[in-house]
């Protein structure tokens, strides 16, 4: 078993794939957004560092505020 964590955002590999910190499964590409972006430096090791195409926090925000804005005024069909 081969492993290797990312001294910057404690996400962890094993074999290849990527662990959240946790110990859940994750995507490169959400680690990318949430973590490796915000916090991250070039001693970052997610390959998808620079990947945009991921989950972010902008993004749960943006999702945060469809949900809040449906609560409260009631949106038809939500
Ligand atoms: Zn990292």
């Amino acid at each position: 078993m081969k492993t290797a964590t990312c001294l910057k955002c404690g996400a962890c590999w094993i074999d290849g794939q990527l662990h959240w910190a946790s110990g859940k499964v994750a995507d490169e590409k959400d680690l990318a957004g949430l973590v490796c972006q915000p916090v991250g430096d070039d001693s970052c090791i997610n390959p998808r560092r620079n990947d945009t195409t991921g989950d972010s926090w902008q993004k749960r925000k943006a999702r945060m505020d469809i949900l809040e804005i449906e609560q409260r005024y009631g949106f038809p069909g939500s």
